[in-house]
């Protein structure tokens, strides 16, 4: 999500967008791979940049809720993406690297069908993410799958 969709979404639902705010978004935004709230904090501090790690943990919370970043949970560690995509998509994390590609596509239709005819409930949101190997992990996973 650039600048200006990211200032449009904090004024359409009458949110604040503060300092920590912004500088989180930025520095998300500058980031090439998932970032934990304390790498965030120590590369604001490396800038110079006054904010404190809390708020920046819950800059983070706002958006999650707001579904701008995606959490990546691996173990105890927790990172953060940026989501490029605007609207409802899902995500595919790589289990050796941990990188993710954001997935275009929804096609579960006929899965919510299913869930209305078992359950009676009408369905009006749903959440997937997809675990995997990516391209450069996979000829890691079979040498070392051989070397066992
Ligand atoms: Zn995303
Ligand atoms: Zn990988
Ligand atoms: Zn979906």
């Amino acid at each position: 999500m650039n600048i200006a969709l990211f200032r449009n979404l904090f004024r359409e639902k009458k949110l604040s967008l503060s300092h920590p705010r912004l500088l989180t978004y930025q520095e998300l935004s500058n980031a090439v791979s998932p970032l934990s709230s304390l790498e965030l904090y120590q590369n604001l501090l490396k800038k110079s940049k006054k904010i404190g790690l809390t708020s920046i943990y819950r800059s983070l919370g706002l958006f999650e809720s707001l579904g701008i970043v995606f959490k990546i949970t691996n173990g105890s560690s927790v990172k953060y993406k940026l989501c490029e995509l605007e609207n409802h998509h899902h995500h595919i994390i790589c289990k050796a690297c941990g990188n993710v590609v954001e997935l275009n596509f929804c096609d579960i239709s006929d899965w919510s069908k299913k869930v209305t005819e078992v359950t009676g409930y009408q369905v009006v949101d749903h959440q997937l993410n997809f675990f995997g190997f990516c391209k450069a992990c996979i000829p890691l996973q079979r040498s070392q799958s051989a070397e066992r």
